[in-house]
């Protein structure tokens, strides 16, 4: 090219790329690996876009080389095979994030699933009988054991188990609850709107603050079909409160021939106080109150696999298994394999801070954190240099998922504050993004001007973590 050459247009400049099949013959190795179809299409694409910004280039360039051509090849199915879901370290202090995926299976429930992925399994065949069995009896003894009810029931989540229980009991009828307990959990999942999907009519009684045994009773009418009471997961009204016993309504219930249901949320199978942790009403202790059902969720502070597990009375659960929409909310064989060993975990109490991941979190001494800090924090700080400060700190986790919503855990972790000293702008939104974006994504929570990296949940993985601090370049 001299200088007296036009700049623009040239026509010709699509011409020098080489075809498609001259590319072929180079790209054997590729075209081993990933198929031949994928390779012609990914190297059509790639001349594609080549072809276009030669095009809308301002001046002619060199043509690629095959070498380089195939290069970007390569490029594009690494792209393209990244997995979407990614694994991530959870330093948000949200033990139990539903964003992130919830509770962590132990390594029993691991092997389960894994057998239970690659092996045909007796996931409904009764193997005394040699018949068609119930996918629920996998579980269900073991549930009765664990929570004191006669029967139980398995759905995709506790959100199926309420619209399934309100479907059978009240399709059509009334159902009385609280207005303290209309509560909305994230993700839009609203008691009321779950009544009316449900076909059932929301019968409110009593005050946001305070209801009376009064309150159900004078509620009650020809259409009632269900007392139903919700656990306040996610808020906490305090001050001039009065809620009612749930033995006091299961016995109203019971007085006028209606059924009484109980909303858990998380609920937990056992007393949480033997841990050091702030009380949250068991299973049993509703099923003993007189709840004739019960629901609550697989993967709160069970520590399991996503479900809702309804457990209650025999007739009852009788007839939720046999309405049709449990055919559609029911769970997957994985699901089964993963719960059946972690509710097993729960005849042995003492033993779950060791062998329950969700437990073991829950429960780490803040010593153990304070310990990892004192590694982290220079590797920290030497990879973020002066625009930074980084500082070990005592925090509070909190376990998450609308369970215990207002107490929190005594925890320890790292505090990264911006150089004032350094003018940057939005220092800590970039430091959350870089820490977003390793390739194992780093998430913490940013308040009052600090990024907080809770290590609660930086258990067993710490090697991990430090191993692509190198690339932290906010
Ligand atoms: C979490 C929760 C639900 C929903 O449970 P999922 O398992 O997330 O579907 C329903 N009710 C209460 C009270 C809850 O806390």
């Amino acid at each position: 090219m001299t200088s007296a050459a036009p700049v623009t247009p040239f026509p010709n400049r699509a011409v020098r790329l080489p075809s498609v099949d001259k590319v072929l013959l180079e790209a054997g190795e590729l075209i081993e690996q990933h198929g031949r179809s994928r390779i012609v299409k990914a190297v059509q694409s790639v001349l594609a876009d080549l072809r276009k910004s030669a095009l809308a280039a301002e001046a002619p360039s060199e043509a690629p080389s095959i070498a380089t051509i195939i290069n970007q090849v390569s490029a594009q199915l690494e792209q393209q095979d990244r997995s979407n879901l990614k694994k991530m370290f959870n330093l948000t202090g949200t033990v139990l994030h539903t964003n992130l995926g919830r509770a962590l299976l132990p390594d029993v429930a691991v092997k389960a699933v894994v057998d239970a992925m690659t092996s045909p399994t007796n996931l409904e065949f009764d193997l005394d009988t040699g018949k068609r069995g119930d996918r629920d009896d996998l579980v269900e003894e073991l549930l009765c054991e664990l929570t004191g009810a006669e029967a139980a029931t398995i759905v995709n989540n506790n959100a199926a188990a309420v619209l399934l229980l309100l479907n059978t009991m009240a399709m059509g009828k009334e159902v009385i609850v609280s207005r303290g307990e209309l509560v909305e959990i994230g993700g839009a999942f609203r008691i009321p709107d779950i009544m009316q999907r449900a076909g059932a009519k929301l019968r409110e009684t009593g005050a946001t603050n305070r209801t009376h045994l009064s309150d159900y009773s004078n509620a009650i009418n020809a259409d009632t079909a269900l007392l139903m009471k919700v656990h306040c997961s996610n808020y906490v009204i305090t001050g001039f409160t009065k809620s009612v016993e749930l033995s006091d309504i299961t016995a109203l219930g019971r007085e006028r021939s209606i059924p009484t249901a109980v909303d858990l949320g998380s609920g937990t199978l056992i007393d949480l106080e033997q841990f050091g942790l702030v009380r949250e009403p068991t299973v049993r202790e509703s099923v003993e109150a007189g709840a004739d059902l019960v629901t609550f969720s697989g993967d709160k502070l069970l520590g399991g696999p996503q479900a809702g597990i309804i457990v209650g009375r025999a007739d009852l659960i009788a007839q939720i298994k046999r309405n049709p929409l449990k055919r559609a909310l029911r769970v997957g064989k994985l699901t089964l394999a993963a719960l059946e060993p972690v509710l097993a975990l729960y005849r042995s109490p003492e033993l779950l801070t060791q062998r329950l991941t969700t437990f073991r979190l829950l429960t780490r001494p803040r010593t153990e954190m304070q310990q990892q800090a004192d590694i982290l924090i220079p590797l920290l700080q030497q990879q973020l240099g002066a625009a930074y400060l980084v500082q070990g700190e005592e925090m509070a986790s909190q376990v998450g998922s609308g369970a215990l919503p207002i107490d929190q855990l005594p925890s320890f972790g790292l505090t990264i504050r911006a150089n004032p000293a350094h003018k940057q702008s939005n220092p800590l939104g970039r430091l959350e993004a870089a820490f977003r974006h390793l390739p194992r994504p780093v998430i913490g929570r940013i308040a009052n001007d600090t990024f907080f990296l809770d290590l609660r949940c930086l258990d067993g993985d710490q090697d991990e973590f430090i191993a692509q601090l190198n690339l932290l370049k906010p």
